[in-house]
């Protein structure tokens, strides 16, 4: 798989996909079987170029059905507090999935832990299916009878090493998946507006439920509970302008920080969870800590799925402020987020409501350049023009672009045939993404690139 290329796979507007969470105690198997799944249920990799990731979840898509798996062995710890914090993994998991996967070990039997979490997940009532791994061998096929008694329905004997029943657990995966109850529509008066999706991101503490509550507070318009969830899920949704915003309930996140280490791990599936569904993040961050390596970890996340991207610098209050440091800190910023430079920033206080109101027009610029149309003819000038400027550098002849066109909006994606695309490089892209920015800012929307081989003009 060549780096350079984009992931064409574009996802029906509207369509999330559901959430399914491989748990089990430490060393089953999960991050093995994880990585097998998601190996054999998809051709193309995701990886946006120039980014690196800790690999925790992925979409996979099997007989038509795309879910999103993940991967929940990050999560597992090796202290005294190890049964604690299993009960603990399968509590989240259980909560924020929307199927579970439970995987046991066959060599080491039935224990004490997986009964604990196999009672707990059948009080979630949670739908989830029993794989019972490392079974290659059929010397195992009889311990598998105890398994039985977690009252988890039928167990699938898996080796997820050698690829054992890996086929009819996607199959069984998929059987589920379909079956579950679609959330209903969250109710809302009938509006012209769109409805746009925000979820508010960032680590323990920096003032994610304070800036919830407060553009909550304001012009809320419809709080409905979506029925066929197992926890009362809130929409939140409050009227703006020129489109009606969702504010995604992040409550996963904010569970009560004082362990935070252990906390901020188990919140991940939330984290995947929430990314997923919106359409723009605003991540946030505490002015006095700056940016941290996890805040980073988010915002690449974010430019994986192609959201939309607003930082917010939060407790801009407790700041000495003089007329330098707003300079100095977008300076400081756009050193860290180098990579994405037409993220935007904002300063603002959730506690004392300075320049709060900021943060929905920001949205509803966002969401303007998320949905930008570039005429056809405009953007091939550009292309040409930029081109003509500086042309890539191919191995043995110079690649040509015959044409551009944007194909997709939320977020714009902009196709170009080329007779080589293996020769248009990642950095080249940034140039022409320098070029078409200088023109359309698309000020905290990302932009997508697709190259299509084509030998002559369309
Ligand atoms: P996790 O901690 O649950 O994520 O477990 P890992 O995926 O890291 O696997 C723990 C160990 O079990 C590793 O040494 C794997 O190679 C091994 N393992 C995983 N799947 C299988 C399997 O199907 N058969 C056997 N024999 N070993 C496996
Ligand atoms: P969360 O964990 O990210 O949801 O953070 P909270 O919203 O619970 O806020 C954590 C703490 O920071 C609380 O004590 C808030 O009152 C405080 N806080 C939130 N926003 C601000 C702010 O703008 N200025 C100051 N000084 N404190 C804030």
């Amino acid at each position: 798989m060549d780096r350079t290329f984009v992931n064409p796979r574009i996802m029906p507007k509207n369509i999330q996909p559901k959430l399914v969470a491989v748990i089990g105690r430490p060393n089953v198997g999960k991050s093995t079987l994880f990585n097998k799944l998601i190996g054999q249920s998809k051709a193309i990799a995701t990886s946006v170029p120039g980014t690196t990731r800790d690999v925790l979840y992925d979409d996979a898509t099997w007989n038509g059905v795309t879910f999103t798996l993940a991967d929940t062995a990050g999560l597992d710890f090796e202290n005294e507090a190890l049964q604690q914090d299993v009960m603990l993994q399968t509590q989240m998991a259980a909560t924020d999935a929307d199927l579970i996967i439970f995987l046991v070990d066959v060599r080491e039997g039935l224990q004490m832990l997986d009964q604990k979490s196999a009672e707990l997940i059948r009080r979630l009532n949670k739908p989830v299916i029993l794989a019972i791994n490392k079974t290659e061998g059929s010397k195992y096929d009889n311990s598998a009878y105890d398994f039985h008694k977690l009252g988890l329905g039928e167990p699938m004997l898996i080796s997820a090493v050698q690829g054992r029943g890996l086929g009819d657990l996607l199959d069984r995966i998929v059987i589920k998946l379909k079956k579950i109850k679609k959330i209903s529509q969250i109710v809302r008066i009938k509006t012209d507006k769109p409805l746009v999706r925000v979820a508010i991101l960032g680590r323990p503490n920096v003032g994610k439920s304070t800036l919830f509550n407060r553009l909550a507070g304001k012009k809320r318009v419809v709080t409905s509970h979506l029925p066929g969830t197992t926890r009362d899920a809130v929409a939140t949704i409050i009227s703006a302008d020129k489109i009606d915003l969702e504010l995604i309930d992040t409550a996963g996140l904010r569970r009560p920080g004082k362990i935070s280490g252990v906390i901020e791990r188990f919140s991940y599936l939330s984290l995947i969870k929430a990314l997923k569904q919106a359409d723009i993040v605003l991540l946030i961050i505490e002015a006095q800590e700056g940016i941290l390596a996890q805040d980073l970890h988010i915002a690449q996340m974010v430019l994986e799925e192609h959201k939309g991207l607003l930082v917010v610098v939060n407790k801009w209050d407790v700041l000495d402020k003089n007329n330098k440091i707003t300079a100095d800190y977008d300076k400081y910023l756009s050193q860290k987020f180098a990579f994405a430079t037409w993220v935007p920033y904002l300063y603002l206080s959730a506690l004392t409501g300075k320049r709060a109101d900021s943060v929905v027009s920001a949205i509803e610029e966002v969401w303007a350049a998320l949905n930008i149309k570039i005429p056809a003819k405009t953007l091939n000038n550009l292309i040409a023009d930029a081109y003509a400027n500086h042309p890539p550098t191919g191995r043995k002849t110079l690649p040509k672009i015959y044409f551009a066109s944007q194909r997709e909006i939320n977020p714009p994606t902009i196709m170009l045939k080329t007779n080589q695309p293996e020769e248009i490089h990642f950095s080249y892209l940034r140039y022409l993404e320098k070029k078409v920015r200088e023109k359309y800012p698309m000020v905290g929307s990302p932009l997508r690139w697709q190259l299509i081989k084509s030998s002559n003009r369309p």
